[in-house]
């Protein structure tokens, strides 16, 4: 019987064939610059890999979300074409996603140079995963790899779409390295297992921890969120950040957590201010805040507490900050977190855009063992939701034959 399942990516002949290789190079931009090349960098291996296999590469990915003609000048892939040539390509930038260039061009293509669409999301039929673009796409496609993590959650033309019209696809490097961290934390996280979450929505986080209530043997909560957990525990948290609607849901999770003999952890100081926009703090000596004071970040004693929790684990998922990071003096939580995260012995994974960035910033995301590309992405990978990304690129397969005497 056939079998479902994702062809390697080695094991495919690339000399001479077009390969239309989708990456998620949504990168920030600032004046007109690149100012984080992160996603650039964790594209290479596929592309060299492709390149150095003798493939006609046709490089495609989104850049932000382009909605006025004003914006097809502003998230142009201009600058990201010019990262790629710094890294050793000669990259061919085409005017439009849906040009049909790449048919005549892949025809004489040299070495070391590489074709790149411009942003997908200048036509409009990508993000409604339309049949007719993608048409346009496998007229001059052979093999189709998916390397752009981060957009697998979408069900978009050149994610899903496309996939299907290719019957020769498979994932690249990126991808392969972001599923085997991730599935070990979705399978067999060594224990204890921690999540330790933050940022700032329980809506957002909820369904994440409703889903590892019963995996997972303790939970760390700081960020904006920690403050309606603080509420729902009945304690008094000023003017802080309160999604008054999830009370009696934080409440009941806690009281799940807590009757299953799991571990909460709840922030036991804060730094706090008396304007939001103010930078001027002073830290509370216990886990309540006064009226007319807004908690910003964890305090030192949190800290310290959650840093304990971090290094006796087995292993750790870390989404959503501890406080508002982007400002230095509430950056400290975070940067704490990520230390620790860094110096356990347990096996850790960041997973989410504000987390990756905020771990990335403190300096110790190298000894981090994975940090996820995706933020949507591994979020609902590690909740068991399958991503259409990879849904697509599954291919049916024959049982391999059994040999016989
Ligand atoms: P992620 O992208 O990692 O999933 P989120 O997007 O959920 O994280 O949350 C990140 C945001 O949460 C940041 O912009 C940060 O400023 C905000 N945040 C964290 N702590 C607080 C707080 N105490 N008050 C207000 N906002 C906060
Ligand atoms: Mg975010």
């Amino acid at each position: 019987m056939a079998v479902t399942s994702f062809l390697d990516i080695r094991n495919l002949e690339f000399k001479g064939k077009r390969v239309f290789l989708r990456l998620d190079l949504n990168v920030p931009l600032k004046d007109g610059k690149v100012i984080d090349d992160n996603r650039i960098q964790a594209a290479l291996p596929t592309l060299r890999f492709l390149v150095e296999a003798g493939a006609k590469v046709i490089v495609a990915s989104h850049l932000g979300r382009p909605k006025t003609e004003e914006d097809r000048e502003k998230l142009s892939l201009e600058p990201v074409a010019h990262c790629l040539n710094q890294a050793g390509f000669e990259v061919l930038l085409m005017d439009s996603p849906d040009s049909e260039a790449p048919y005549e061009l892949t025809k004489s293509l040299d070495d070391h140079q590489i074709i790149l669409l411009e942003n997908l999301r200048f036509a409009p039929g990508e993000t409604k995963n339309s049949g007719e673009l993608a048409a346009k796409w496998a007229k001059y496609t052979d093999i189709y790899v998916n390397d752009a993590f981060g957009a697998c959650h979408r069900a978009h033309a050149s994610i899903d779409a496309i996939a299907k019209l290719i019957p020769t696809r498979c994932y690249g490097f990126l991808i392969e390295k972001e599923l085997k961290s991730l599935q070990e934390i979705k399978d067999h996280p060594k224990k204890p297992f921690y999540i330790l979450t933050g940022g700032s929505k329980v809506s957002d986080k909820i369904p994440l921890l409703e889903s590892f209530a019963e995996k997972m043997d303790g939970v760390l909560i700081g960020g904006a969120m920690a403050y309606t957990f603080l509420k729902a525990d009945g304690l008094s948290v000023g003017s802080s950040k309160v999604e008054e609607e999830f009370v009696s849901v934080a409440k009941k999770f806690l009281h799940r957590m807590r009757t299953s003999d799991k571990k909460v952890f709840l922030p036991v100081d804060h730094k706090v201010v008396k304007d939001f926009s103010s930078d001027d703090f002073t830290t509370t000596d216990g886990a309540t805040i006064q009226e007319g004071f807004i908690a910003l970040d964890i305090g030192p004693k949190t800290i310290k507490l959650y840093t304990e929790a971090i290094k006796d684990a087995g292993s750790v998922f870390w989404n959503g900050p501890m406080g508002v990071y982007e400002r230095k003096v509430f950056a400290e939580g975070s940067v704490a977190m990520a230390k620790a995260m860094a110096e356990t012995s347990a096996f850790t994974v960041i997973g989410g855009g504000d987390s990756a960035a905020a771990a990335i910033d403190s300096g110790y995301a190298d000894k981090v063992d994975h940090i996820s590309t995706g933020g949507g992405a591994s979020l609902e990978f590690i909740q068991g939701i399958k991503l259409p990304g990879l849904e697509a690129l599954k291919v049916r397969q024959p049982d391999p034959v059994e040999e016989r005497d």
